[in-house]
């Protein structure tokens, strides 16, 4: 945990990416530059598209992939590529870290059974569920906690206290598809997330600002009580600020371009972390003009050595 003599630290912190993660890095490098901010890691809420084989694509990623090469973005970073040299040992390129979402290779994924780096540089880490690892600042880091995948389909049927048990007990005996998490883990959640500084879950609570969220997240954040969640996948921004004790929960957008190839707003952001207060600002034009000259077609000769 910081005190009060640390300083700041900066997180660009990124909603869903399919797999562009020349962009993310592209994007993180130049804001990079453009604010005079160094960053101290990039935080990533899941959805990263992790499959290392074309073979084990699912359905949908394979869908979108047909249309859109970037999906396929991992291929070129877990092993060593022009392009994972490129980004990865650029000068100013920051750590990611990252949790599961529901669309990634849940076999290659589930090789990790604590915090581990995925590429050949030790750049990009995957926080596997129930863990927690300390970044940013190796004498003054930030702890951050991983909790990923989504609610099981029958949480939504289960309003009522009855329904609710019921539900509770069928998913502790059944099972369930490697996307989900079940209440199980939740239950059986690790005391080192307990005041985390940062949660990372992939799906978000259910809460007035989203109504599809899931309770087993509101509870999991409701003993975790960190200052900050991050999540991602409800193509849904939340940005809510508790004013009794500071604390943020941040919903972000997926990472794409529109119509227009131009990017959409709300997949990423920038979290200051100190001892007080927080911020967390989603970025927009007016604090990057740069963002209004990126398109799908000129990302990839923006950055220089
Ligand atoms: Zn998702």
């Amino acid at each position: 945990m910081l005190d009060l003599e640390n300083k700041q630290l900066n997180f660009a912190v990124f909603g869903d990416i399919h797999g562009r993660i020349a962009l993310m890095y592209t994007l993180a490098v130049l804001w990079q530059q453009h604010s005079k901010i160094k960053l101290d890691g990039l935080l990533q809420v899941g959805d990263m598209g992790a499959f290392p084989d074309s073979s084990k694509l699912d359905k949908a990623t394979k869908k979108h992939a047909e249309k859109d090469a970037d999906e396929l973005g991992f291929q070129k970073f877990y092993i060593e590529t022009p392009e994972s040299e490129f980004y990865l040992q650029h000068k100013d390129s920051p750590c990611t870290y990252f949790v599961r979402g529901n669309h990634e290779d849940f076999d290659y994924l589930g090789n990790f059974i604590k915090p581990s780096s995925i590429d050949p540089w030790r750049k990009i880490w995957f926080i596997p569920d129930n863990q927690t690892m300390n970044v940013g600042d190796e004498y003054q880091p930030v702890k951050v906690a991983g909790f990923g995948g989504i609610a099981p389909g029958a949480e939504k049927h289960s309003r009522g206290k009855f329904a609710r048990e019921q539900y509770r007990k069928s998913q502790k005996t059944g099972k369930l598809g490697p996307r989900f998490f079940s209440v199980t883990s939740i239950e059986n959640i690790s005391t080192d997330l307990y005041n985390a500084d940062i949660l990372m879950t992939h799906a978000g609570p259910i809460c007035p600002e989203l109504i599809n969220g899931s309770m087993l997240i509101e509870e999991l954040v409701k003993y975790v009580k960190p200052r900050v969640h991050l999540f991602g996948h409800h193509h849904q921004i939340v940005d809510r600020r508790n004013n009794l004790n500071g604390s943020l929960s941040i919903g972000l957008e997926h990472l794409e371009f529109d119509n227009e190839s131009k990017l959409k707003y709300g997949f990423w952001g920038i979290l200051s972390i100190s001892p007080a207060p927080l911020s967390f600002d989603f970025m927009s034009p007016d604090i990057f003009p740069l963002l209004n000259l990126i398109s799908r077609h000129n990302y990839r000769s923006l950055l220089t050595k």
